[in-house]
């Protein structure tokens, strides 16, 4: 799959493709990230990108005839080589919030191109123009589509086949299962802390049934925890685990003990 990214700041990108699992991502050619800085699509002298707001108001605007231009390049390097159209997403707090669902269905499709809006956002035409979805990261306002853009890219490659270590381990995340994720512990079994690193009222062993070597009571164990603190903090996700049948009579028992 290919992402082309539109931005105003290429260099951002850079620490992602050297570090993790976005390298090895990246390095595979699982996912094929290929940046369009705008400024390469600025025609006049000055390299400009944005300029004041019609109308009056603070800040500036990203003008749209180097997001076309910068469009233009991207549709023919995909003809060039023979890659499908992608769709493009503008990231934006109007769009819709980003959800583990969007970025399965994204990590299985041939990609997208990702516009990073900057200073006041862009210019409306090219939202009308050239815009199939917006997404937002949340109810708060970021100064570029950047992280936006990193966040998304980041979320569908430890997806791709053969990039995470363990391959299994994403199906166990949060949302997977439309379920918070379950406590993890390592060694030691036993914690002993000498008194000034101490920790009031933090039990000091490992629950015992992780170490009981039952792997269904381990299971069990482990989907009650997801259960309990999805319903402690995101209930709204148990309601919607239920509508999509994925809550067993045992977890719907379990529930019941909760309340
Ligand atoms: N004036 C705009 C904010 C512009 S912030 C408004 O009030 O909606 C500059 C850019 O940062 C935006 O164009 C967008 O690309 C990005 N951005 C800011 N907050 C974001 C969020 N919550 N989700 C996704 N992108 C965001």
């Amino acid at each position: 799959m290919r992402f082309d990214v539109i931005t105003l700041f290429p260099e951002l990108f850079e620490p992602f493709a050297r570090v993790g699992v976005t390298r090895r991502a990246f390095e595979s050619r699982a996912v094929d990230v290929r940046l369009w800085p705008l400024r390469d699509h600025a025609d006049d002298t000055y390299r400009r990108v944005d300029d004041r707001p019609f109308g009056g108001g603070p800040g500036m605007v990203m003008m749209v005839e180097p997001l076309v231009k910068a469009m233009a390049a991207i549709r023919a390097d995909q003809a060039a080589a023979g890659h499908e159209r992608t769709p493009v997403i503008l990231f934006s707090p109007a769009g819709r919030p980003l959800t583990q669902a969007r970025v399965e269905a994204l990590a299985h499709s041939p990609g997208a191109v990702l516009v990073c809006g900057r200073y006041e956002g862009i210019d409306q035409r090219f939202i009308d123009g050239h815009i199939d979805e917006e997404i937002s990261l949340g109810d708060y306002v970021l100064s570029g589509g950047e992280l936006p853009a990193l966040t998304l890219m980041d979320a569908v490659a430890r997806l791709q086949p053969g990039v995470l270590h363990d391959a299994a381990s994403h199906q166990q995340d949060s949302f997977s299962d439309g379920l918070l994720d379950c406590p993890h512990y390592s060694r030691p079994e036993v914690l002993a802390l000498p008194d000034e690193l101490a920790m009031p009222g933090v039990e000091c062993a490992v629950p015992p049934v992780l170490m009981s070597g039952h792997h269904a009571h381990i299971a069990r164990w482990r989907r009650e925890q997801q259960l309990a603190i999805t319903r402690a903090r995101r209930p709204e996700l148990i309601d919607q685990a239920r509508a999509a049948g994925r809550l067993s009579k045992q977890d719907e028992q379990f529930l019941k003990t909760l309340l």
